[in-house]
């Protein structure tokens, strides 16, 4: 089996390959900007058909109660993604202009192997527990708790790392017993109409289980948080559109679950290596071309330093040019789309508008003439309140403020809407983690420690997000809790 042989995708609806009752909509390589074929596009007809499916799926099969089946379903995909990860590779390389050095962790291997721990996670997971017997208010009773599937989820996901947040959603709210529709972004639609293929070739999901569905129409989207069929909506996404969802949950009081932007900040110490962590800082920033919702994007240095970190910065940030995206060496590649690029353009500009300056970068580079490509850049000169260390630029762009010491270090990255992660570095690691413990992030990376893995708990405080996605707090995102109360003798 070739994955997507004739370029062309479909939806996959209970149980079956279809195509979209909207035709078909390009998907484009974002370094080339060569159409790399079509896929279907879902109508309401069709959203409506596989929340249908899922219903039904849930309601009348045993597969939320088959923990055996799920288990052996999720290693079948694992197992099929695995056989066929050099074809999803140039997939991802082409399709997300993901660099190819990323597809061996969080852009493709890490999350297929990521699935291990949701199916360990279900396989070993106490699914009732027994508080034994008491006597609430008299009555002699045998108290047992449950936990249960929610019932039909809704995933609806962005383009920046599509296997990562799809199969972190696929993943655990199919292990936990769910049945699910996902909704991929329409910049990455084949990367999430491929799981369809592996499905239906390769493993024994019941039909109606996960559907997926990909549209170029964002309202066929936003009928999962509407359709009172949906019991839960798992989103990830910007901000603004995680209050859509939010606010179109609200009628059906559907539970919602948001991953969302960030604006997180690297704190440097007076006692740090500043050359290195200002070096390190710039790198990340580079990575992806910046488009990672925890990336660090805020650099916050000792004023008295203040242009010696803007220079190490970048020497860094100046040297890792845009690229291809497929050869090896590559960090940062082309962004998504012509409106994400000209979206950082408006960004950049604001920043010189507010009075900084670029200390590299600043601009699509001169050499490229095709693909969506934006040099890394360094900003200098601003502060907290300027509008590119506010706002959520997605883009390969660091923006260097200074501090006035440890307080005041706390209260610049505290300073924001967002609250997604967190960077700290200092020679003294108590210090580092005493100021880590001040963030008001869901993710701190002390000293380069590395927070993204399996079993470790992902997501937001603030206008970041509402609950966590990975290890054991997101596969229990997708459960019920309920409390049996057993009349005892
Ligand atoms: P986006 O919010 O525009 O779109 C995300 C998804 O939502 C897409 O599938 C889109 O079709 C869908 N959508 C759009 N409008 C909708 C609506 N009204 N109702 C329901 N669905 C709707 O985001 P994007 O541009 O695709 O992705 C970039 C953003 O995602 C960034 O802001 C980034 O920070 C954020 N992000 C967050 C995380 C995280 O885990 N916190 C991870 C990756 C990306």
């Amino acid at each position: 089996m070739t994955l997507l042989g004739d370029r062309e995708s479909r939806l996959l609806v209970d149980g079956k390959l279809v195509t979209g009752s909207g035709g078909t909509f390009a998907t484009v390589n974002p370094a080339t900007e060569e159409t790399l074929g079509v896929a279907a596009d879902a109508t309401a007809e069709d959203m409506g058909a596989a929340i249908e499916a899922a219903r039904r799926a849930f309601d009348d099969t045993g597969w939320s109660t088959d923990v055996e089946l799920r288990v052996r379903c999720i290693r079948q995909l694992q197992q099929a993604m695995r056989d066929h990860v050099e074809e999803l590779r140039d997939l991802t390389i082409a399709e997300v202009g993901a660099p190819r050095m990323l597809t061996a962790a969080a852009q493709l291997e890490g999350p297929v192997e990521d699935l291990s721990f949701c199916a360990d996670t279900a396989q070993g997971y106490e699914w009732t527990s027994d508080l034994g017997v008491a006597s609430p208010m008299g009555i002699k009773t045998h108290r047992t708790i449950a936990r249960e599937a929610i019932g039909v989820v809704g995933a609806i996901t962005p383009w920046n790392f599509p296997h990562q947040i799809n199969l972190a959603k696929v993943g655990p709210a199919l292990a936990a017993g769910n049945t699910l529709v996902l909704k991929p972004a329409p910049d990455t639609p084949w990367a999430a109409a491929v799981l369809g293929e592996l499905i239906t070739e390769h493993t024994d999901f019941p039909p109606g289980v996960v559907n997926i569905i990909t549209s170029s129409d964002h309202a066929v989207g936003a009928l999962l948080s509407k359709d009172p069929r949906v019991d839960m909506v798992s989103f990830t996404g910007s901000t603004n559109t995680g209050r859509a969802v939010m606010s179109d949950g609200a009628a059906t009081l559907k539970k919602v679950f948001l991953e969302l932007g960030g604006k997180s900040a690297f704190l440097v110490l007076d006692d740090a290596d500043l050359a290195g962590a200002c070096s390190m800082a710039a790198f990340t920033a580079s990575m992806h071309a910046g488009q990672g919702c925890a990336i660090t994007t805020r650099l916050v240095v000792p004023r008295a330093r203040y242009d010696e970190a803007v220079e190490a910065a970048a020497a860094t940030m100046g040297g890792l040019k845009p690229g291809d995206p497929n050869k090896p060496g590559t960090i940062c590649g082309p962004v998504i789309s012509a409106r994400q690029r000209d979206r950082i353009q408006g960004y950049l500009d604001s920043a010189i508008a507010e009075g900084g300056r670029f200390a590299c970068g600043g601009g699509s580079p001169a050499d490229r003439d095709t693909g969506f490509f934006i040099e890394p850049t360094v900003i200098a000169g601003l502060g907290n309140s300027a509008k590119v260390a506010r706002e959520e630029i997605f883009g390969p762009v660091l923006t260097v403020i200074a501090h006035d010491g440890d307080d005041d270090a706390v209260r610049i990255a505290n300073d924001s809407p967002y609250g997604l992660s967190g960077t700290v570095f200092s020679a003294d690691e108590d210090r580092a983690a005493g100021i880590g413990a001040r963030l008001r992030v869901g993710t701190v990376n002390i000293n380069g420690g590395v927070w993204y893995s399996a079993d470790m708990p992902f997501g937001g405080y603030k206008q970041s997000g509402i609950g966590r996605e990975m290890g054991l707090a997101g596969f229990e995102e997708y459960l019920e809790i309920k409390a049996i109360a057993k009349a005892a003798k």
